[in-house]
C-alpha cells in the first residue's frame, strides 16, 4: 500500500527537516541532489532544445494537417479517439516512470546520465523541477515524440487525400497520445508547484482532466511504490487496487534476480 514505509512516510513535498548529524534526507542541499544535479551537461541542454524545437514545428504542422481533412462525420470516432489517446498516454507515462524508477541505475552508460539521473533526482529534491525552465522540463519528452510526429507528417506529404481521409480517427487517436506525452512532464511540474499557477492549469487540475497536486503526493511517499501514472492519473487508483506494478516487479525480480528500487534506495540514503 502507499505510505507503508513507516519511518519515512513524508510526503516530499513538505519543507525539507534536519536530521541528526549533519546531512538532509531530502532537499536541494540533499548530498545526492546536488551530486545529480550536477551530472547535467551542456551537451544534454543541447539535445533537449533541438528536441523541443523539432518537436513544436512538427505538432503545428500536423495539427494543421488534422484539421484539413477532419469532417463532421468524424466527430464520434474523433472524441472516442482523444480520450483513448489520453488514457493510453496516462498509462505510457506510468510505465516509463516505474521502469526508470525501479530499475537501472545512473552508472548504466549513456541513459543513466540522461534519462534515470532526473528521475532520482526528483525523489530526493521533488522541488527542483519546480526551478527547471521550459527546455529542461519537457526536452526529454519531446525527444520522446518526435520519431512518431515526424512518422505522421511523412504520412501527410506522402499518402492520397482519400487514404488521408479515411484514417483521420486513428490518426487523433495518435495526436492526441504524443501531445500528452509530450505535455507530461509539464503537467508533472505543475502538480508540484504551490504558487503562481494560472487559474485554467488550477481549474484542469481541480476537475482531475491532468494530474492534481495532492493527487501526485501519493507517490511522493517513500519507498515511492506506486501512483507512477503522471499525466491525468486516472489509471493510479486502478492499477493499485489489482496491483498491477508489484505483480510486474515480482514477475521481474523472479526472472533477473535484481531488487526493485535498489539504486533509488542508494541515492535517497546518499546524506553526505
Ligand atoms: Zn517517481
Ligand atoms: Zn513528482
Amino acid at each position: 500500500m502507499a505510505g507503508s514505509g513507516a519511518a519515512a512516510a513524508t510526503p516530499r513535498d513538505e519543507p525539507p527537516e534536519e536530521p541528526e548529524g549533519g546531512g538532509r534526507r531530502w532537499g536541494a542541499q540533499h548530498a545526492g541532489a546536488r551530486e545529480l544535479a550536477e551530472l547535467y551537461s551542456p551537451g544534454k541542454r543541447l539535445q533537449e532544445w533541438i528536441s523541443v524545437i523539432l518537436c513544436f514545428s512538427l505538432i503545428c504542422f500536423n495539427f494543421y494537417n488534422l484539421l484539413f481533412y477532419l469532417r463532421l462525420e468524424h466527430t464520434p470516432s474523433v472524441i472516442v479517439g482523444i480520450f483513448a489517446g489520453v488514457v493510453t498516454a496516462d498509462f505510457l507515462s506510468g510505465l516509463f516512470h516505474w521502469g526508470a524508477d525501479t530499475w537501472g541505475s545512473v552508472e548504466l552508460p549513456i541513459v543513466g546520465k540522461a534519462f534515470i539521473r532526473p528521475f532520482r533526482e526528483h525523489h530526493i529534491d521533488p522541488t527542483a523541477i519546480t526551478r527547471h525552465d521550459f527546455i529542461e522540463t519537457n526536452g526529454d519528452n519531446c525527444f520522446m515524440t518526435l520519431v512518431p510526429l515526424a512518422n505522421m507528417a511523412y504520412k501527410f506529404v506522402s499518402f492520397s487525400p482519400e487514404a488521408l481521409y479515411e484514417t483521420c480517427p486513428w490518426e487523433c487517436y495518435v495526436f492526441a497520445l504524443i501531445i500528452f506525452i509530450t505535455m507530461t512532464n509539464q503537467i508533472h511540474k505543475w502538480s508540484h508547484t504551490y504558487f503562481g499557477l494560472p487559474r485554467w492549469v488550477i481549474f484542469l487540475q481541480d476537475w482531475h482532466i491532468i494530474l492534481p497536486r495532492k493527487h501526485h503526493r501519493i507517490h511522493h511517499v517513500s519507498p515511492h511504490e506506486t501512483y507512477f501514472c503522471i499525466t491525468t492519473g486516472w489509471l493510479n487508483y486502478p492499477l493499485e487496487k489489482i496491483r498491477f506494478w508489484r505483480c510486474l516487479e515480482n514477475i521481474i525480480q523472479g526472472l533477473t534476480g535484481e531488487k526493485p528500487r535498489a539504486d533509488d534506495m542508494k541515492w535517497a540514503q546518499k546524506i553526505k
